[in-house]
């Protein structure tokens, strides 16, 4: 969370600097700033709220500089205001930082600092650690440059951060670290930036860098050098060429990103597939994986770690690996997973399933795992993020972008890639050639199953207005659909602040029923199989209680038809297709209900993607 941009060259930062902060949006969006250095002043301007807040106050008091540092935040420590906004100055006014993560250690070293006469402005962790920089930097009477400065006041702070810090002894440098958050360097042609992630760097260079923990970076006229935070050590590291175009982090003629994400799954689904079906063989080809083949046939258990909407599709990965591979699997919250005793060795593998690829607690629980000898598999969507480089091996899920802050298209990309997963393990243990060709043939047929699905959207948007002040939501589904079932009552609390829950539809009897009556709608996912008179009887159950009932199903029935306020349809497919299928209607859902009760679609409340922070 929060977003991190800087640029330091020729050109104009402010207008780099507002646009990259534009392009982090998704990252955090309650207060941005920025900062400049001109020669040997410093300027700044926060504010509360959203970027074009920033840029609006910056169009009437505008700032001049030779390079910069912005920020646009998701509060942790201290309310979202003008003064807790980033970048925080010291009290000299000559430094200044914006940063990402929590210095969880930050009380103590206040109270030492407070000790010393500093006085703090923001009830931020993330000022401590430039008031701290600014007095190690002052009071060594001399001996030390502000880049060792930075590197000492490291030293002392426990957490995670990427940061970006300028100072005004140093006009044309810039200063760069990280532990736990994400940091790029992009390298262009005499100019610099750093970013969060690359898409504010993307106009300016292809050429980027990315930062691992415990680096830090120097640019200084034209040039970069990094090191190790803790030593002297020169860290020699590879460009790499990113592909991304500008297209892809657009929303176009789109009115929201999460509507043309929804949309792109028309295409996205098979840019996950593309490659990787063998029909002839009713298998999948997964390059990233084939050196670890023989450990994952060996292996006792699987466990899947993930947070949020990856932890659903890790739940829809243990019926499909349960099924197809007959390995025992454990999904985990990572935030759990990372702190309990849990029964990790050789024998087991880790797959940890996160879209940005920086999700902290994600990360952490694939390091405890690695200690604990676990083989460790990621299942990400960003190229070059830290879990696709801390995991022994992995398979990208090539979605695409994902900026719109409820996830959508990397839902259903995860999903497939747990299918191709458990496709290729089955193989190897005997699933039948046939069943395999089933699946395969399934999967080469989406793109088609994909865009029939988007065209209940008529239908989605009159069940949405019928039911937008429905004060709750109720989610049923069995079997592999209970966590599509999840999946939907919470993509429903993120963007429409309805609130909803998903429940195994059997298990409504044990508690939920209580709350049926007239006004609570009721979600059922029934598909025509082996569960499906199992669910019948469910939904008569609701009836009988006067709820109103909105059901996805695979196969119209008539006695579906007559139990069934609405009835949304999705093409008949192979049954571990309806999840992906179901889960696209859901999401519609939601969007609609957003839009009737006039949420922020793409920013709701509260929430911001890529959670780096614990
Ligand atoms: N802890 C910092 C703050 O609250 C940064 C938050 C973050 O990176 O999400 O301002």
């Amino acid at each position: 969370m929060c977003g991190i941009v800087s640029y330091i060259g020729k050109k104009d930062p402010v207008p780099i600097l507002i646009k990259g902060l534009r392009r982090l949006e998704y990252r955090g969006y309650d207060s941005a700033g920025l900062a400049l250095l001109d020669g040997k002043s410093l300027n700044s301007v926060k504010k509360a709220g959203k970027v074009s807040e920033l840029s609006d106050e910056l169009s009437v008091s505008p700032i001049k500089g030779n390079c910069g540092i912005a920020h646009t935040r998701w509060a942790t420590h201290g309310v979202p205001n003008d003064i807790n906004a980033h970048p925080h100055l010291d009290k000299s006014g000559k430094i200044a930082l914006v940063h990402n993560g929590i210095i969880e250690n930050y009380d103590s070293i206040k109270k030492t600092l407070e000790k010393r006469g500093v006085v703090f402005s923001s009830d931020t962790d993330s000022e401590v650690l430039v008031q701290l920089i600014s007095e190690i930097y002052h009071n060594d009477e001399g001996q030390l440059d502000f880049k060792d400065a930075v590197k000492a006041a490291l030293q002392e702070v426990v957490g995670a951060y990427g940061i970006v810090a300028m100072c005004s002894d140093e006009p044309d440098s810039l200063f760069a670290a990280r532990m736990g958050s994400p940091l790029v360097l992009g390298v262009g042609d005499n100019e610099f930036l750093f970013a969060s992630d690359a898409s504010p760097i993307i106009e300016y260079t292809r050429n980027v860098i990315y930062l691992d923990d415990g680096e830090f970076v120097e640019v200084k006229n034209s040039a970069y050098s990094i090191s190790n935070i803790h030593t002297e050590e020169i860290v020699s590291k590879t460009i790499t060429k990113i592909d991304l175009t500008i297209e892809e982090i657009e929303k176009g003629e789109f009115p929201h990103f999460m509507l043309k994400e929804i949309h792109d799954q028309k295409h996205s689904i098979s840019d996950t597939l593309r490659g990787r079906l063998n029909l002839e063989d009713g298998t999948s080809m997964l390059g990233g994986i084939n050196d670890y083949l023989p450990n994952i046939l060996e292996a006792s258990r699987i466990y899947i770690t993930a947070c949020g909407t990856s932890w659903h599709a890790g739940l829809i990965g243990k019926h499909l690996i349960e099924e197809y591979a007959r390995v025992p699997v454990h999904v985990e919250y990572a935030s759990e997973f990372r702190y309990r005793n849990a029964i990790i060795d050789a024998n087991t593998i880790l797959i940890a399933i996160s879209q940005s690829g920086e999700t902290a607690d994600t990360l952490a629980a694939i390091k405890k795992s690695k200690e604990l000898g676990a083989l460790t598999l990621g299942i990400c969507n960003v190229v070059g993020s830290s879990i696709s480089r801390e995991t022994d091996a992995g398979i990208f899920t090539h979605a695409g972008p994902e900026i719109g802050v409820a996830s959508t298209k990397a839902f259903t990309a995860q999903v497939t890639v747990l299918i191709m997963l458990a496709l290729k393990i089955g193989r190897k243990k005997g699933v039948s050639l046939h069943r395999g060709k089933e699946l395969i043939s399934s999967l080469k047929e989406i793109d088609t199953n994909v865009s029939k699905t988007l065209e209940t959207i008529k239908l989605v948007r009159q069940v949405a207005k019928a039911t937008c002040n429905a004060d709750n939501y109720l989610y049923l589904g069995r079997g592999v659909n209970f966590p599509v079932a999840l999946e939907g009552a919470l993509k429903l609390k993120e963007i429409s602040y309805i609130h909803a829950e998903g429940y195994p539809a059997a298990e409504m009897k044990h508690g939920p029923i209580a709350l049926i009556d007239k006004d609570m709608p009721v979600v059922f996912l029934a598909p025509q199989d082996e569960t499906f008179l199992k669910i019948l009887s469910n939904i008569e159950e609701v009836k009988a209680r006067g709820g109103i009932i909105i059901t996805v199903t695979d196969e119209e029935n008539d006695s579906l038809n007559s139990l069934s306020d609405y009835v949304l349809v999705t093409p008949k497919s192979h049954r571990y297709i309806f999840p992906i299928t179901s889960s696209i209607i859901l999401q519609l859902l939601a969007y609609e209900l957003a839009q009737f009760r006039g949420c922020e679609i793409d920013q709701p409340r509260n929430l911001a993607k890529s959670v780096t922070v614990e």
